[in-house]
């Protein structure tokens, strides 16, 4: 890296595509027990929504974020594409999780031992591959419980663990991660590489998977749109800007989506990154008590939510019994 002191602090979000707004609800706040923190509009198709979950406040590195897209297709999982996204849980909630999900007749696969952890594996409702990976290092991330959620704190997640990204090619996204981005490959078994970008852990890994026959992914409904990093500063930013810009990559202007800004670019290998930053923050038009409970939008949008709002469906959160009346076996 040119300057030691500018690193990516991690995975800031994963955007995914859905299909149905209300179905994403019921599965990630119902059963995984996320909050939405922000229920806004695809800035870029202000006619569908963008649905924000993460912990109680959208603290960094606990956000997974999805356009709802009901009339589009379904996608394929394949090379040049972020294929699993991956959720940090305590390593004492491994059998919380299986019977949770057993209980609400969501199929999985494990735990198994993958990189000296437990993993879960599942899709969504909408085919979206994820897993529940029991992180030693859970207890030290900045995380803020909801405890207004179906899933008492002691298990939930704790947020993004890591991204995997499956290519046909190693070395040219490799090279670009580690030359360009600050990543560093921390450990390889098998097929998948580990690399860390900052200081690392769970929340700053990516994942990177070489299939050189494999078939090229189509994103779509069940697949990854994008990967954020997190950037401190709008400098910072700024400088990742010119440096990507410097080698010739396309890459977007400096994006203002309210909540932070952002500037996006593809790796070598086709995965769409973004970097963002890690300001203004998700408390920057709502309290912490309302993230999430209705329809907003950023400033320049407000002149067309009439429009905007009879074009969306309508969605509604799920009830839960409140905390003290539920029993400590209510899975
Ligand atoms: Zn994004």
């Amino acid at each position: 890296m040119k300057d030691r002191r500018r690193a990516l602090r991690g995975i800031h979000h994963v955007t995914a595509i859905a299909g149905d707004p209300q179905e994403n609800v019921d599965f990630y706040v119902d059963i995984l027990g996320l909050r939405l923190v922000k229920r806004t509009v695809n800035q870029d198709d202000p006619g569908t929504y963008h649905l924000f979950y993460a912990d109680a406040v959208g603290s960094p590195g606990t956000d997974l974020t999805f356009f709802a897209w009901p009339q589009a297709a379904h996608g394929r999982e394949g090379t040049g594409q972020a294929t699993s996204v991956a959720l940090a849980i305590p390593q004492t909630a491994v059998s919380y999780w299986t019977t949770r999900l057993g209980n609400h007749r969501i199929p999985f696969e494990g735990p198994f031992r993958r990189l000296d952890e437990d993993v879960i594996a599942l899709s969504d409702f909408h085919g979206q591959a994820l897993e529940l990976v029991a992180a030693p290092d859970v207890e030290a991330r900045p995380w803020r419980p909801w405890t207004e959620g179906p899933v008492a704190p002691e298990h939930a997640i704790r947020g993004i663990h890591s991204v995997t990204l499956t290519e046909s090619a190693e070395d040219s996204t490799a090279a670009f991660i580690t030359g360009q981005l600050g990543f560093r490959l921390t450990v390889e078994t098998g097929e998948r590489k580990r690399f860390a970008v900052g200081d690392g852990g769970s929340g700053a890994w990516l994942d990177l998977i070489v299939t050189p026959d494999g078939r090229p992914g189509r994103v779509a409904v069940g697949t990854i749109h994008h990967v954020a990093w997190r950037t401190p500063t709008d400098d910072e930013q700024q400088t990742w800007w010119q440096q990507i810009s410097d080698l010739g990559v396309p890459i977007s202007e400096i994006i203002d989506r309210f909540w932070f800004h952002s500037i996006y670019f593809r790796e070598p290998g086709g995965v769409l990154f973004e970097i963002a930053t890690d300001g203004p923050g998700f408390l920057a038009d709502e309290s912490a008590e309302d993230l999430g409970a209705r329809l907003v939008l950023p400033p320049w949008l407000e002149p067309t939510r009439a429009q905007i709002e009879r074009a969306l469906p309508p969605i509604a959160l799920p009830h839960f019994a409140p905390a003290g009346q539920r029993t400590p076996s209510a899975l």
